[in-house]
């Protein structure tokens, strides 16, 4: 694995959040996209090296709506750059991690992901991101 790629942080209120961001970390929303499959709405902001990507449910039963319920606002996921995402799933397997996608699907901002169970990680949704 490269480098954190991004960190996903879920909201509730894009328009909201994205003034908070934009003016924390002084720049501004390079992107935003709608991940349909997931039923979530994403915002990216770019922080030297990495990003932030904030998160915001779509539809009531998408995994945001469903985290923030439970939780509230915050951190949702950690992001991982990998350079070859099916051999990353592949060598965690067999580890024992569990894979949420044993198949990568097509992620925001030009990725392809696959995420780990936070069962597996001590708490912690993790996603690795490859370059589509
Ligand atoms: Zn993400």
């Amino acid at each position: 694995m490269n480098k954190i790629e991004h960190l996903g942080i879920a909201v509730s209120d894009m328009e909201a959040s994205l003034k908070v961001y934009e003016t924390l970390l002084g720049t501004t929303c390079y992107k935003q996209e709608e991940v349909a499959s997931e039923g979530v709405l994403t915002a990216f902001l770019k922080i030297g090296e990495t990003k932030i990507e904030l998160l915001q449910a779509t539809k009531p039963d998408s995994p945001i709506a469903k985290f923030i319920e439970k939780k509230g606002q915050g951190i949702h996921h950690i992001a991982f750059d990998v350079d070859d995402i099916h051999a990353e799933i592949k060598r965690l397997s067999e580890e024992g991690y569990e894979l949420i996608h044993q198949e990568p699907k097509d992620g925001a901002d030009g990725k392809i992901i696959a995420f780990l169970h936070p069962r597996s990680t001590e708490g912690v949704l993790v996603e690795l991101c490859q370059d589509r």
